[in-house]
């Protein structure tokens, strides 16, 4: 078997993380969510949910007992200080996790992780990767897909950090400003890169 590549995949909100994500796994690679990982602890049962209601009181939870991600996401992204409480509470436990699934992983591996750079998370990779994208693009791919107010997707985008910064601090820079299509087969090329790379390293 090959040996590990370990690949962060970063990029703004909207910029296509997700659809990279998906499209390196179609091509064989094996993929983790930071994402899904919070989602996963943040359930009843999860090993963050207590942490949280504890933090945030029992008004965010919905009617069946769940985490209203909508409530918490409109508390977070109002306050900077509830935020950090809850990145404190929480990006351990996610962090943690992600570590548990790459070591487990094997072959090329490419992980998403929305503040790789905000919480220099770098050291965990061989390579990052981010995904680019104009802010007015990415704004008004987020406004098709969730329910949100163009004054919520920005004070969300206001949290990260921009994509110059990005450019400046990853290996590679994919850009995302034409066709799904046209992105696609550009994360193909990186695929087959990766592959290559692994490769010869072994
Ligand atoms: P978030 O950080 O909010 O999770 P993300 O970076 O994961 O966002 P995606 O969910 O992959 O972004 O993309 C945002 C939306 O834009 C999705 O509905 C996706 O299908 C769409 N999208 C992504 N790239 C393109 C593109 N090149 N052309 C058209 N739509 C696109």
């Amino acid at each position: 078997m090959s040996r590990r590549f370990l690949i962060g995949l970063t990029g703004g909100i909207g910029s296509g993380k997700t659809e990279a994500l998906r499209r390196f796994s179609a091509l064989g690679a094996s993929t983790i969510s930071l994402d899904e990982i919070a989602h996963e602890q943040a359930r009843p049962g999860g090993a963050a949910f207590l942490k949280i209601v504890r933090a945030f009181g029992r008004r965010i939870l919905d009617d069946a007992g769940r985490i209203d991600r909508k409530k918490v996401g409109e508390k977070i992204f109002s306050n900077s200080n509830f935020r950090k409480r809850l990145e404190r509470l929480t990006h351990p436990l996610i962090l943690k996790e992600m570590l548990r699934k790459m070591r487990l992983s094997s072959g090329i591996v490419v992980v998403d992780v929305p503040l790789l750079f905000e919480g220099n998370h770098e050291k965990h990779f061989d390579a990052t990767l981010a995904v680019l994208a104009p802010f007015s693009e990415r704004l008004r791919r987020v406004l098709k897909r969730d329910r949100l107010s163009n004054l919520e997707i920005k004070k969300r985008m206001s949290s990260q950090i921009l994509d110059e910064q990005r450019m400046r601090r990853a290996d590679v820079v994919i850009h995302n400003d034409g066709s799904l299509k046209a992105f696609r087969q550009n994360v193909a090329q990186y695929y087959q890169a990766f592959c290559l790379i692994n490769q010869e390293q072994r």
